[in-house]
């Protein structure tokens, strides 16, 4: 299979770790026959710095030229915030990213590997007892992200808004995945208060009518986050908006034991999607090698399975880190007593030789 893959590093670690995942593409080519072509482009900081805002067009150019996208991350420290290379880089970069392909699909496996149970947030005896095995499907481009803001005399707006269309299309998705899985759909809402979650659920069901096989429940934003935490082994696949959405990814990250090691994909209907890990830049370990690749790694094993639909591909990956973490070696942010402490390049490498 021959696929144009645009490569978009961004700042602070991120070059480091798209390095490490880019090894790895290149291997999986090998091993199974098919021809990835790089295309690098610029967003964020390093964009700023090389043509003046934060995404150039000639990246847009390149990315729609491309099958997908790989994205490290962008963004500074937070003290640097308001300098003009930093300011609204994410906002400006990411976020127009995700517009200008209608990326409305974000798609976070939640992971905890069982050889990492020990640093998990959870008991590792209930780890031992049960399987997280749940992904979260996003609305990623409607919502009050994307909707007006403004501040006047002191008081500030920002528009909630979803349409029927919208809400319908991130739903089937949503249906279809949980009908290849266990069956089970969480769509989650704040129904008892705001009108976009009544529509939400409203649309919600009907789409279930033609899943009779999936069975659907429906919980509150605030419940749901209190059932995250008491008892996430219950979710199968959980559909919620954008906002919603954008606080139990980052929930759910907590339960792997590091920000480091979570793949997201961002999809439109022809599957076309931007992967990238869930965390951010990382300014504070940035330029030591130490960060961990594992969630840009796993990033470009969902690009294999969604986008490319190699599913083989995508398990040998997966597999491969798997092995990895089995056979003890971790980076700093996940490492404990009795393992072998490697750089992002190292680690790399293991998961490279066990592909
Ligand atoms: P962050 O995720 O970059 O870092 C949070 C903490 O996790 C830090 O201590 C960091 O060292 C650690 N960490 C993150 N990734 C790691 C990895 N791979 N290995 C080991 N440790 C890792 O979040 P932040 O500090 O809030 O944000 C830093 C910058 O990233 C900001 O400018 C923010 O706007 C930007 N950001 C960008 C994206 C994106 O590009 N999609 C997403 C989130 C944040």
């Amino acid at each position: 299979m021959k696929k144009k893959i645009c490569i978009i590093k961004g700042d602070g670690i991120g070059p480091e770790i798209i390095e490490e995942a880019v090894n790895v593409l290149n291997l999986i080519a090998k091993k199974y026959g098919h021809h990835f072509e790089y295309q690098e482009a610029w967003a964020g900081g390093s964009a700023w710095e090389k043509y003046g805002n934060h995404l150039p067009l000639e990246t847009l150019r390149v990315a729609e030229n491309s099958d997908a996208i790989l994205f490290g991350a962008v963004g500074g420290r937070s003290e640097e915030r308001n300098e003009p290379k930093w300011k609204n880089c994410e906002k400006n970069s990411v976020l127009v990213l995700r517009k200008h392909f209608n990326l409305f699909l974000n798609l976070r496996p939640a992971i905890v590997f069982n050889s990492l149970k020990n640093i998990s947030v959870l008991k590792s005896k209930l780890l031992l007892e049960n399987k997280i095995d749940l992904i979260l499907v996003r609305e990623l481009t409607g919502g009050i992200y994307f909707s007006e803001h403004k501040t006047e005399k002191g008081v500030a707006e920002d528009v909630m808004r979803y349409s029927e269309g919208e809400i319908r299309r991130v739903a089937k998705f949503a249906f279809e995945l949980a009908k290849k899985r266990r069956k089970k759909l969480t769509s989650v809402d704040k129904a008892n208060v705001l009108d976009c979650s009544r529509l939400w659920r409203k649309v919600v069901e009907g789409v279930a009518k033609d899943y009779p096989e999936v069975e659907l429940e429906h919980l509150y934003i605030d419940n749901a986050s209190f059932q995250m935490v008491k008892n996430p082994f219950q979710f199968d696949v959980i559909l919620t908006e954008n906002m919603f959405g954008d606080i139990l990814s980052d929930l759910l990250a907590l339960f792997s034991g590091s920000i480091g090691i979570l793949p997201s994909a961002s999809l439109n209907e022809t599957y076309f999607g931007l992967y990238e890990p869930v965390s951010g830049s990382a300014p504070d370990i940035a330029g030591y090698g130490i960060a961990n690749p594992i969630g840009q790694i796993l990033s470009t094993a969902l690009m294999m399975r969604y986008s490319f639909g190699l599913e083989k591909e995508a398990k040998n990956i997966e597999q491969a880190v798997k092995r990895t973490l089995e056979q003890g070696y971790r980076t700093f942010d996940i490492w404990e007593k009795g393992c072998q402490k490697l750089t992002t390049r190292e680690i790399g490498g293991k998961i490279c030789q066990n592909i």
